[in-house]
């Protein structure tokens, strides 16, 4: 019998572990991809989607066309020993890897949910007819979260509608895994467009037209919500160890039990510093491929390793024209960044900051 491995979800880290583990098992592992999206929406890329109304989705049925990944369009409920339960039925497996993802958080403080946008894909349309009809009328957009997301968010609204007026909030300082330069170019880019930023400002709640924080009211037309984090709760109940944001904790080799295997934002990975791994398409795809090797060792009979992971940096896009490339290493981020705009042609400018064109 060949064996089957399970893959569940259709992100970047589901797509790439099911592609690739066909690639490499060739024929001596059936590979079914379960989805409950028959589409990869490009998270990465959900910013754009806010400001120009386009979409950043892709068929699954074009991206695997060709390979022998089977999809099956359905919501995993359940995942028990060997069984994944769907709301379209019953799929056996030898091996799974949970790819499933999570998303900002809008239970973090009461009215988010009601109130706010979340950056996610289902609702960028509609944040994008939104905020045109707002700017329209010299209107506020509130962007809660100075992490990435928050900060790529405000500046491709600020920049694509310049009657918006854009305030961003921040718990603490913006962009806060980053080095100082950045921050600083950050803030600059911010001021340049017209972003009012507010620093050290918890936000407690959010009503229909105002947030509550620390420093009093605040005041919107509209608000987008990019902050916390929470895992997509498939693996909770099952009795298996969680970090705090609902991520599953995996083993060296990215196990959460002998017959599944978690990867991409749904893991919770030791890092070599402590802590966690954090959720991030730069640290689902690594781990997505390292999940589909074991996978296919350990179905095949081949040798497992441990899973290592080096931080790359970030690549941090300021709106159209401007961005941030920031340089790690083992302790952080380094004071070394390249900012500004890649001009085609120009030798100056590192490879990696085409990716914010
Ligand atoms: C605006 C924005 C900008 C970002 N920029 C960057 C960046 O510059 N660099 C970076 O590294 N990261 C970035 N990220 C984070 C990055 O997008 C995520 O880390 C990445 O998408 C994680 O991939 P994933 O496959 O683990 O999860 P996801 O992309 O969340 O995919 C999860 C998949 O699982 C499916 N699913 C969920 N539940 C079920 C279920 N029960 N049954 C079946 N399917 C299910 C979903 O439909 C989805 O297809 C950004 C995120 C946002 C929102």
């Amino acid at each position: 019998m060949t064996p089957h491995l399970v893959v569940i979800g259709t992100g970047y880290a589901g797509l790439l572990a099911a592609l690739r583990a066909a690639r490499i098992a060739r024929g001596r592992v059936a590979v079914t991809l379960v989805g409950a999206s028959d589409q990869l929406v490009e998270r990465v890329r959900l910013h754009e989607q806010a400001a120009t109304g386009r979409s950043v989705a892709h068929p699954i049925a074009a991206l695997i066309a060709g390979t022998e990944v089977r999809f099956v369009h359905a919501r995993a409920l359940e995942v028990a020993p060997g069984r994944l339960v769907t709301d379209a039925g019953v799929l056996e497996f030898d091996r799974a890897i949970v790819c499933t993802g999570g998303s900002v958080d809008l239970d973090l403080v009461p009215g988010a949910r009601e109130h706010a946008y979340a950056i996610d894909g289902d609702r960028m349309s509609r944040l994008f007819s939104e905020a045109r009809r707002v700017a329209a009328r010299g209107g506020r957009l509130a962007v809660c979260g100075g992490g990435l997301t928050g900060v790529e968010i405000a500046t491709e609204l600020a920049e694509a509608l310049p009657g918006l007026r854009v305030k961003l909030v921040a718990a603490s300082e913006i962009v806060p895994g980053l080095s100082r330069k950045a921050r600083e170019h950050a803030r600059a880019v911010l001021g340049r467009l017209g972003v009012a930023v507010r620093e050290g400002v918890r936000v407690t709640a959010v009503a229909a037209d105002h947030l509550d924080s620390a420093a009093g009211p605040i005041g919107f037309d509209l608000c987008a919500w990019a902050a916390g984090f929470r895992a997509v709760p498939l693996l909770a109940g099952l009795g298996l160890p969680m970090a705090a944001d609902g991520r599953v904790i995996v083993d060296a080799y990215l196990h959460a039990r002998p017959d599944l295997l978690v990867a991409g934002d749904a893991a919770a990975c030791a890092a070599a510093g402590g802590g966690w791994l954090g959720a991030g398409c730069k640290t689902a795809m690594p781990m997505a491929a390292h999940a589909a090797d074991t996978a296919v060792a350990e179905l095949t009979g081949g040798t497992v390793h441990e899973f290592r992971y080096a931080d790359p940096g970030y690549c941090v896009s300021l709106g159209r024209r401007d961005g941030i490339v920031q340089f790690m290493d083992g302790a952080g981020p380094r004071e070394r960044i390249v900012k500004g705009a890649w001009r085609r042609g120009s030798r100056s400018r590192c490879a990696a900051t085409r990716c914010w064109r």
